[in-house]
């Protein structure tokens, strides 16, 4: 296996800055350099880009940021016993490096990043779905970053990416796919971490578009789509009662057969729906 940079094994950085896993923090680490490297390649071409990653622990996917090219990485992690081992590699990228300690969730990283942005990351599950939803649903559109990589678990990541009729379709997949092109590009085994998770993981690449799909309003959108999947096994005419006196009527107006259920309706339909519930 080559080296992809002159910095020492993740092992025994980790040995080193004694970086025993913490379950509270969601650390599965990624400790194959040479995997890392191809996760920051899903990214695309990162020369010339600012990429924000959240959760660098040990450092391993940022130092195969660094050496597929990124112009500079901002790094956001919350496990103070990290920094030293981020500080190492900071080092040997002269100027490429910048972490912010804290929490991700609390931090606006904004101000630190130059536009092209690439997010990518693998994160605790609970905070990736958190900051994904917060990042396909900014104050404007289009958004800051210009793609997202991150790593789910396989369940969620098959989420994201579902087509109606499936059983995985839900409101994260119309979320996603209403706004951006969104694609599994790798699938990764429990071995792949250390410590293995109990799941297996996949990562999701996520390019946005410059306009929506299809036009609606985002509020509008996001409230009928949660109620509609809310009872997903109702009929719309049922689920969606409480949404307008109406509904059946703006259901046939939308193309939509007020018998259907959620998982039935495609993003272009909600939108269609969306539009009949704002005028
Ligand atoms: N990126 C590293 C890798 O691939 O080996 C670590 C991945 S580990 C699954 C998740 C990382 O996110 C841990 O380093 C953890 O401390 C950090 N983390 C957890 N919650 C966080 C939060 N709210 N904000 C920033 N970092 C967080």
């Amino acid at each position: 296996m080559s080296a992809i940079d002159a910095l020492p094994p993740l092992r025994e950085v980790i040995a080193t800055h004694g970086l025993s896993a913490r379950k509270s923090l969601g650390q599965n680490f990624l400790l194959d350099l040479n995997l890392t490297a191809k996760i920051a390649r899903q990214a695309g071409d990162l020369t010339g880009a600012d990429v924000l990653e959240v959760g660098p622990g040990p450092g391993g996917l940022t130092r195969g940021l660094l050496a597929e090219g990124a112009r500079r990485v901002l790094a956001i992690e919350k496990d103070e016993r990290c920094l030293p081992a981020l500080t190492e590699i900071a080092q040997a990228y002269p100027g490429r490096l910048q972490v912010l300690s804290g929490d991700a969730l609390e931090i606006d990283p904004l101000a630190h990043l130059t536009p092209p942005i690439h997010v990518v990351a693998n994160l605790p599950y609970n905070v990736g779905t958190e900051l994904l939803t917060r990042w396909l649903d900014p104050p404007d559109w289009p958004p800051f970053w210009q793609s997202l990589t991150l790593m789910f678990q396989r369940e969620v990541a098959e989420r994201i990416v579902a087509r109606p009729g499936s059983k995985a379709y839900g409101r994260l997949s119309v979320l996603a796919q209403w706004r951006t092109d969104a694609r599994i590009v790798m699938e990764l085994p429990p071995e792949a971490f250390t410590p293995p998770p109990k799941i297996r993981s996949a990562v999701v690449h996520l390019t946005r578009l410059e306009e929506p799909r299809y036009p609606a309003d985002p509020a509008v959108l996001f409230r009928i789509v949660a109620a509609a999947f809310n009872q997903r096994r109702k009929m719309l005419r049922a689920a969606l009662k409480g949404q307008a006196p109406d509904i059946e009527d703006r259901l046939v107006a939308a193309g939509i057969k007020p018998t259907q259920r959620a998982e039935e309706i495609s993003v272009e339909q909600f939108c269609a729906l969306a539009r009949q519930m704002s005028g």
